[in-house]
């Protein structure tokens, strides 16, 4: 059945497949156009460009940025902007740089609570992609301290925990900007991760929306249908794109698959459209 899926991740990032892989599982369950949304930067969008034209899936621009709101972790996903942008590409260095400063940090914490772990070794899992805490979760989990990714994140590594290091994050509307000046569509990632919801939610949305947001991810693969509704309308309501996509890592989340989620996923293609109108929107702009 033709589906789309517009949250993926790779060896690049924190994924445990190279994107000729992802393509492959993509083909499988009849994904007819993806986007990889590796975690601040985008040099695996060549790789997955090469394998989609091979087997005729649709390979878009994307991203996944990182920064922060009102304090609080927040993901802007972007679509179809211009991946060899240089000044974004300088803005995503600086975000590797913020993750070189936090992740030595995140394990002398782990030291100084008796996990033995050497950033060496998270080094290792990460391979040549940008490093993130799910790499210093698999070595947890390696070394027997968790039983899973989930709960090393659970008790050190998740927002609050012990093993926490607030790292520098762009503000959520700066991020926004960040996509708009390379002709991207910028949207909210999985908006239960910001943990608002009703008013408090809308009201984000509605801040966002001014600093340039064009999109909500109303689905996803760990949203209930009560969510997914709220968050639909919520996009009608502040007139925002809808998006969706499985967030799929391999190994990390190993109960989510491309294209399908846990199972009951599934992105119409005709959500597509309107995003590409939007981004063409925006370039024909940045032009003028
Ligand atoms: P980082 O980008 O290094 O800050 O790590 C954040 C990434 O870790 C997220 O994008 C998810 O892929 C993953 N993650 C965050 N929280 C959890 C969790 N509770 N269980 C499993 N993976 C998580
Ligand atoms: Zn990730
Ligand atoms: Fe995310
Ligand atoms: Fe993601």
């Amino acid at each position: 059945m033709p589906r789309i899926d517009l949250h993926l991740h790779t060896t690049y990032s924190d994924g445990s497949y190279s994107p000729a892989e992802v393509i492959r599982f993509a083909h499988e369950v009849g994904v007819t156009a993806l986007a990889m949304t590796d975690h601040d930067t985008v040099d695996g969008i060549p790789e997955a460009m090469k394998a989609g034209a091979e087997v005729g899936i649709e390979v878009i621009p994307g991203i996944e940025l990182s920064s922060r709101f009102d304090g609080r972790e927040t993901h802007i996903l972007g679509y179809f902007f211009d991946w060899q942008n240089e000044t974004l590409r300088s803005r995503l260095r600086r975000q590797q740089t913020s993750r070189h400063e936090r992740n030595p940090r995140v394990v002398t914490k782990l030291n100084q609570l008796g996990l033995k772990l050497s950033y060496e070794e998270v080094k290792a899992k990460a391979g040549s992609g940008s490093i993130g805490r799910p790499h210093i979760a698999d070595v947890l989990v390696e070394k027997g301290y968790v039983k899973s990714v989930k709960e090393a994140f659970d008790r050190y590594l998740a927002e609050g925990a012990p093993a926490y290091v607030l790292r520098d994050l762009p503000d959520a509307r700066e991020a926004i900007g960040w996509i708009h000046e390379a002709g991207g569509v910028p949207v909210l990632a999985h908006p239960h991760w910001t943990k608002r919801q009703g008013q408090e939610l809308q009201a984000m949305c509605k801040t966002l929306k001014d600093a340039g947001l064009m999109g909500i991810e109303v689905f996803y693969s760990t949203h209930t249908r009560r969510q997914t509704s709220e968050y639909l309308e919520l996009a009608r309501k502040l007139d925002l794109l809808l998006t969706g996509g499985s967030d799929f890592h391999g190994a990390a989340k190993a109960d989510i698959q491309v294209g399908r989620g846990k199972g009951d996923l599934k992105v119409t293609e005709k959500l597509l459209e309107p995003i590409r109108l939007a981004a063409r929107h925006e370039t024909d702009e940045l032009k003028r």
